[in-house]
């Protein structure tokens, strides 16, 4: 799959990168992962904390598949509002899974913590701007339901207002705290460079896994070379091109764009410690890196990949860097350095895909789609560990692929009861 065209930010400037070796010669572990984005890194890293001993195979090199493109906000909120997950999936199912996800922010600040290596990790409040004044009741009704439930969540609206606190040009932002930003590519090998250097992981490059086969108490991958890993569990976190060898229903692919700057002499003119997003979907997006670069997303398109994709690049960065100059009027001027556009995926209800594959009993999916892929690969990550080591909760179930079929087939008979009227 063509994850990405342009230059991503990362992997212009992070060249540092540990090499790992092909894999050659027949292995067995506790748990094997396929896929070494940030997704594997951090589902080997909760294996690991689990007591495991984990392989992690790898087609290409650590962090160089869609992780190169993440542009690293840690965000609990989803890409669908805490007010509409209500609608969709009941408010304790709602509320629980944001609470997982904000406990999966707090994990990651937890491993960012224990790595020796820096990975630009900092703590942010997000400001979700209403991007039409219309959207102000979209962000009333989502302040109430978060301060409901016990996240911290303010509102302020007028324009006066907002652009007196943050220097936006919108009529409302939702203020929320206990985000965070990283590093992703840096994120991704420190995570699983820190398992190899402590003996608790084997990571395997340029070895790709091209067969699955189990028995009662094990699996076994075949990698490209011949060789077989043979485990206890599998854990399938290859990210969107898993779509392209088992597509799961209720799964969306498309892509989006990115632009990052030259680095700002003055940063000033963006609001401190913040992460700036909106109301409308597809939302444009912003964040200032260490080095201050600002980083601004979004302009989706239904089109994973393709001409269309391509050919839109440098247009749509253009405007990307012409909506931020709108929103952020103090903002010292500056030039594009990256720009890239990448397939990109979401799934119908919000929710990340973790739970045991369809046809397998001792394989199971690890696939963080969404806007706040990393965060939902915390969640997901967790709930596997823990299943993988005995440990599971019942409704971590709620998670798993099957009931994406189920929505399919609710989804089918709402339309065949709406057309039947
Ligand atoms: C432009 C962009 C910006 C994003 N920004 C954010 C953001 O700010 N915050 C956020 O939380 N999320 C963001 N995301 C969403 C998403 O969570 C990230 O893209 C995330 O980094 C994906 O990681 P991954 O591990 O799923 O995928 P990948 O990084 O693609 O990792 C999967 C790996 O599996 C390997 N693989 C596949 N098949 C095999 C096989 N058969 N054998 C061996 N290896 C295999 C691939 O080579 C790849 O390296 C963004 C996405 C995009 C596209």
């Amino acid at each position: 799959m063509d994850l990405h065209t342009g230059r991503t930010l990362w992997s212009e400037f992070d060249l540092e990168a540990t090499a790992y070796p092909r894999l050659g010669e027949h292995v067995e572990a506790d748990a094997v992962i396929v896929g070494g984005g940030i997704g594997g890194a951090i589902v080997a890293w909760e294996l690991v904390d689990r007591g495991l001993d984990v392989v992690v195979l790898e087609r290409d090199r650590v962090g160089m598949g869609s992780t190169r493109g993440n542009t690293g906000l840690l965000q609990y909120a989803n890409d669908m509002p805490l007010a509409e997950m209500v609608r969709v999936h009941g408010r304790d199912r709602a509320v629980w899974f944001y609470r997982r996800c904000w406990e999966g922010v707090g994990r990651l600040r937890e491993m960012a913590k224990r790595l020796p290596a820096d990975v630009e990790f900092a703590d942010r409040l997000s400001l979700c701007c209403a991007s039409v004044p219309a959207h102000l009741a979209r962000l009333e009704a989502e302040v109430r339901e978060l301060t409901r439930h016990g996240f911290a969540a303010e509102l302020m609206v007028g324009r006066g207002t907002v652009r007196r606190a943050f220097g936006i040009e919108r009529d409302a932002a939702l203020v929320t705290y206990g985000d965070a930003e990283v590093n992703p590519l840096k994120f991704a090998r420190a995570l699983t460079g820190e398992l190899v250097r402590r003996g608790k992981a084997r990571v395997f490059e340029e070895t790709q896994a091209v067969r699955l086969e189990e028995d009662k108490g094990h699996v076994e991958l075949e990698t490209d070379g011949g060789f077989r890993v043979r485990a206890r569990a599998a854990v399938l976190a290859t990210g969107y091109a898993f779509q392209r060898a088992w597509p799961l229903p209720g799964v969306r692919l498309g892509c989006t764009y990115a632009i990052a700057s030259e680095p700002l002499p003055d940063r000033s003119g963006f609001p401190q410690g913040a992460v700036i997003w909106e109301t409308a979907r597809p939302y444009l997006y912003m964040r200032m890196t260490r080095d201050a670069r600002l980083v601004i997303g979004g302009l989706d398109l239904p089109v994973p990949e393709g001409p269309r994709r391509d050919r839109d690049l440098n247009a749509r960065a253009e405007q990307l860097a012409r909506l931020a100059r709108n929103d952020l009027p103090d903002l010292h001027p500056f030039s594009i350095a990256c720009r890239w556009a990448s397939t990109f995926g979401s799934t119908v209800d919000g929710w990340p895909i973790a739970g045991p594959h369809p046809r397998f009993r001792h394989v199971y999916c690890a696939l963080g789609y969404g806007g706040n892929g990393t965060v939902c690969y915390a969640v997901a990550a967790h709930v596997l560990a823990n299943r993988i080591a005995g440990a599971s909760r019942p409704e971590d179930d709620m998670l798993a692929p099957g009931r994406l079929t189920l929505w399919r087939r609710a989804a089918r008979r709402l339309s065949a009861a709406v057309h039947a009227r």
